[in-house]
């Protein structure tokens, strides 16, 4: 998964977008890029790996532009290189190409192919790249048209940045699985995934760019078309589960009333009425345990603490990796939790490795009972739209039933959420949601490569 965002028309393009990528960080650690474009259209790219450090923030500070384009890349084993972070950036005929992606192309194998078989060559191993260069070979007569063209065959999720010359595009796949947001600063326009890296810069939200629309900007100001036929909507569900920050709005709705509401369904479905407390496990899940604390009627308590200067778990590529991480990441508040039944609240169950290594902390902590609850339906398969959940050998749900889970993470008892009650609590109704990595029910063909991380994610 990833972070984009976009500024165009502001003497302080570069800072703007630092500022930006402070509050899409969440969204991914791997790597962070600014390509920033002066008055001349020159683009100077600033990338580097990890994630944005006061190094990259003063290089930023000594080059001018009055756009840039921005990135955070989230990890995807294999293919954890510098080359692969983004914005891509290019030279064609018509001036630097640059491009910022979000979510994952699902023929990008096919089109790769087709391009290598006519004489391109790549530099990275990420699916974004593919759409560089058809832009390069596009001759239609707009940045607009070209990047139309560019996306005409390209099937999967793709929110995308793209400078061209003085014009800023933005763009969101038809079915509209990753989210992106408009806004204006003064006289300039900005794009990013989230509403809240509009609110760091003090910028109004204007709206969502629409599920198929490509919206550009330059000198004559803002034009907007659909070229691409009219498809279902298909907007990521785990965007509200777990992915995007409770402050911001994605797809219209507001991330926190989401998670309560799913927390709150949780309850209902899946009660834990002997229990003294509920706890959330930090961050993510907190606003989800707000709510199954409101409708259940028991206190919310902070129960576990989490370290706030240690990655996410799942940037550890290898597994003994991620177990240590487990205890570096969280402890646990013995006063909180010593002779209690406590309801633990997690939005997802992944690996169940993470979780496990909870449960034996918070009952080292004296923890009489643990009922853990899920704010979202079993994962039971991997997603090719542009979040690095794993192969479904490692999905925990995929391969157990909720009786053995449960025995494996050595809780009490065990709560998901049902794949209903989770569509229905989300803002907007149950319909227009991929829900595929819960269901099973993907839209596209999953990608030919059946080694997805091979050809990585591009985002
Ligand atoms: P597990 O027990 O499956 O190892 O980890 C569960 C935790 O992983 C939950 O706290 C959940 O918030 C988090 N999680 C769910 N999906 C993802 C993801 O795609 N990336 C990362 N880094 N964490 C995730
Ligand atoms: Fe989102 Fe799951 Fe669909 Fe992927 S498969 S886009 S994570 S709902
Ligand atoms: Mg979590």
């Amino acid at each position: 998964m990833c972070g984009i965002f976009g500024v165009h028309g502001h003497a302080d393009a570069p800072h703007i977008a630092q500022l930006g990528l402070y509050s899409l960080q969440h969204r991914g650690q791997e790597s962070v890029g600014v390509v920033s474009i002066d008055a001349t259209g020159q683009a100077r790219a600033v990338r580097t790996m990890g994630t944005l450090s006061d190094s990259l923030a003063q290089e930023l500070a000594r080059i001018p532009g009055v756009s840039a384009v921005g990135h955070t890349r989230y990890s995807t084993s294999g293919s954890s290189t510098i080359e692969n972070a983004q914005p891509v950036v290019a030279r064609s005929k018509g001036g630097y190409i640059t491009l910022a992606h979000n979510g994952n192309l699902t023929n990008a194998a096919e089109l790769r192919l087709e391009l290598e078989e006519q004489g391109s060559i790549f530099a990275s191993t990420n699916d974004s790249e593919v759409i560089v260069h058809r832009l390069a070979r596009s001759n239609a007569p707009t940045p607009s048209e070209r990047l139309a063209d560019a996306l005409s065959d390209v099937e999967g999720a793709y929110s995308l940045i793209v400078a061209m010359g003085d014009t800023l595009l933005a763009a969101r796949d038809p079915r509209g699985w990753r989210p992106l947001a408009m806004g204006r600063l003064g006289d300039a326009w900005v794009f990013a995934s989230e509403t809240c890296a509009l609110d760091i810069i003090g910028a109004t939200i204007e709206r969502d760019v629409e599920p198929g629309e490509i919206v550009a900007i330059n000198a004559n100001g803002l034009q907007t078309t659909h070229p691409f036929p009219a498809r279902e909507l298909r907007r990521c569900v785990f965007e509200y589960v777990y992915f995007a920050r409770p402050d911001s709005r994605v797809f219209g709705g507001s991330v926190d009333r989401a998670r309560r509401a799913l927390g709150r369904r949780l309850a209902q479905e899946h009660p834990a009425p002997n229990a003294d407390l509920v706890f959330s496990v930090p961050d993510s899940s907190n606003s989800a345990a707000l709510g199954f604390a409101e409708e259940s009627g028991l206190p919310y308590e902070l129960a576990l603490i989490r370290n706030h200067y240690v990655g996410r778990t799942f940037i550890q590529p290898t597994q003994a990796g991620r177990d240590a991480k487990v205890k570096v990441k969280y402890n646990a508040v013995r006063e909180v939790l010593a002779g209690k039944s406590v309801v633990m609240v997690d939005d997802s169950i992944v690996r169940g490795t993470t979780t496990r290594g909870l449960v034996a902390l918070v009952r080292g902590a004296g923890a009489r009972e643990v009922h853990m609850r899920v704010s979202s339906a079993p994962v039971t398969g991997p997603c090719y739209y542009g979040i690095d959940t794993p192969s479904r050998e490692e999905l925990i749900a995929a391969n157990s039933t909720t009786e053995e889970i449960a025995a494996h993470l050595g809780v009490d008892s065990l709560g998901y959420l049902s794949l209903d009650g989770m569509l229905g609590a989300v803002p907007s109704g149950p319909g227009g949601f991929c829900h595929a990595c819960f269901s099973g029910d993907y839209p596209t063909p999953p990608p030919t490569d059946p080694d997805k991380l091979r050809f990585g994610c591009g985002c």
